[in-house]
């Protein structure tokens, strides 16, 4: 099955992806983590898409969809995708694209979560600089002073997840990425769950879907 994972930022697409990986084997294609990796890396892609992620603009379309294309050319099945589309452009150009890959979408799963909640799930949570492993500083705070319980790496806040970035990418959020939940009505592909509850509840839900 293919999916989409949307929703704002926060809603927790990184962690139910996760699940889905690594309880159902599927391949998660996340364009935000394609991004922090050529970051790290420094390629020009990565210089690039940095001074839009900073101050929480989305990364222009043509940079972003060329970068799906390569990944989806390795292996186009059983895939999530987590963050795109993130604007009717994006979902268009998605369509296209999977046309000529003769393949589809099943299901286009948006997970729904209180605005107020956002800004304190995204201000406080912290992520390992070496696995990924994401915490929070007052829900999940990492058991040794930002040290990685898992792998002992640094547990750092996203640049991006400032209050002042935050902001602003909510905004961006409910401007370009929220009409995707019409769109995806209309092509009768949309779920929705309630992702207000705890991490394990809402797999629950999503593998109802799936
Ligand atoms: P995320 O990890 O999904 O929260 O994404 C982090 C940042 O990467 C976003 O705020 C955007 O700047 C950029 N980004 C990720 N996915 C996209 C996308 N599909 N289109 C444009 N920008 C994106």
């Amino acid at each position: 099955m293919n999916i989409i994972l949307f929703g704002p930022p926060g809603s927790g697409k990184g962690t139910q992806s996760a699940e889905l990986v690594k309880s159902l084997g599927m391949r998660q294609v996340s364009t935000g983590d394609l991004f922090r990796e050529a970051i790290k890396n420094k390629t020009a892609v990565g210089v690039r898409a940095k001074e839009y992620m900073d101050k929480g603009n989305l990364v222009p379309d043509g940079i972003v969809l060329e970068m799906v294309e390569e990944n989806l050319s390795k292996s186009a099945t059983n895939f999530i995708l987590d963050g795109f589309p993130r604007n009717l452009e994006q979902a268009a150009a998605l369509d296209a694209l999977l046309n000529r890959m003769n393949i589809s979408i099943d299901k286009a799963i948006f997970l729904e979560v209180d605005k107020k909640d956002l800004i304190r799930r995204l201000v406080g949570r912290r992520v390992c600089s070496q696995c990924g492993n994401v915490y929070h500083v007052d829900y999940k705070p990492c058991r040794k002073d930002s040290t990685c319980d898992s792998c002992g790496g640094a547990v750092v806040q996203r640049t991006d997840d400032t209050e002042e970035v935050v902001v602003s990418r909510l905004g961006v959020y409910e401007q370009y990425t929220s009409p995707l939940r019409d769109y995806y009505k209309r092509v009768g592909k949309y779920n929705e769950v309630n992702g207000n509850r705890s991490p394990h509840d809402v797999f629950e839900d999503i593998k109802k879907l799936m």
